[in-house]
């Protein structure tokens, strides 16, 4: 194959800011989006990893639902690459990586989804990987699910481009959405874009349910003057949009000690001055 061929057969994903530049019969960074030789596809679409029914506050979404539950499903692939991921086994895998993978289709999951009615289900959750990385099977879900007088929750990192985001937004309730920290230094640190997180926070808080999360790794995010200034932030958008401060724990390539609980409190304090819901997380 010449050069030429072989720069032809190369397309450009667009659903996040990586732009990954994928060769025929290549995978992107996220490793669940193919180049099948003539459009980028969705390769993770309807295979599972996970598949539970979780009480809602374990999204989490500590105003939204309180006391319900929401059938929770994953696959594979994230496109960041945080070495503290607490998921690592699922985000950081390949399809190659597992034995058996859930074939689920769309019109499956909202069949599960109301079958779990009678038990205090109210819909269904993407998560455990990177949702958005296979958003087309969100999409495709989520309005079933809608049609089906169901709730969909969102959980991501918001590395998306807006396109994505407005393609999936009609038919969510709630979202949690990571925030990873508060500085584009920490973005970069994790393969991630902080001006792209924070435009995915504004424009989903217009339109449904806005949780965040902020996992406070020893060392990298747990300065309280930069605590200050994210809730300072997230109060221009509204100071009602619950944040939660979670404790990292060692996991996947850090072996930095658990976050103490007295500099959870501390971050805690600070978010507060600020924010009018404020919840401490794995403490
Ligand atoms: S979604 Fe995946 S393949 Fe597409 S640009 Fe992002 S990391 Fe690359």
């Amino acid at each position: 194959m010449t050069d030429e061929s072989l720069n032809k057969s190369t397309i450009t994903c667009d659903v996040c800011p990586h732009h990954c530049q994928i060769p025929a019969g290549g995978y992107g960074r996220c490793r669940a989006r193919l180049n099948d030789g003539e459009k980028i596809i969705c390769a993770n679409y309807g295979k599972l990893t996970s598949i539970a029914l979780d009480p809602i506050e374990k999204k989490p979404l500590a105003c939204f639902h309180p006391g319900s539950k929401v059938l929770s499903v994953g696959s594979y692939g994230c496109n960041l690459s945080c070495p503290f991921c607490q998921n690592y086994e699922i985000a950081a895998a390949k399809e190659s990586d597992f034995h058996r993978l859930y074939e689920i289709s769309p019109e499956k999951l909202c069949a599960l989804a109301v079958q779990e009615k009678p038990s205090g289900n109210i819909g269904v959750a993407y998560t455990y990987n990177e949702a958005l990385v296979g958003y087309e099977y969100v999409r495709d879900c989520a309005m079933l699910v809608h049609a089906a007088g169901m709730k969909n929750v969102l959980v991501t990192n918001g590395t998306a481009e807006m396109h994505v985001l407005e393609e999936i937004l009609p038919y969510i309730d709630a979202m949690n959405i990571d925030l990873k920290g508060f500085s584009d230094d920490i973005y970069k640190k994790l393969g991630g874009d902080f001006e792209t997180v924070r435009n995915f926070i504004k424009r989903s808080a217009k339109d449904c349910h806005v949780e965040l999360t902020t996992l406070i790794v020893p060392g990298l995010n747990d300065s309280p003057e930069d605590m200050k200034k994210e809730a300072e932030w997230i109060a221009g958008i509204d100071p009602a949009i619950p944040l939660h401060i979670t404790r990292y724990f060692p996991r996947y390539k850090m072996n930095e000690r658990a976050t103490d609980i007295a500099v959870m409190e501390s971050l805690k304090t600070a978010a507060e001055e600020n924010l009018k819901r404020v919840f401490l997380g794995n403490v």
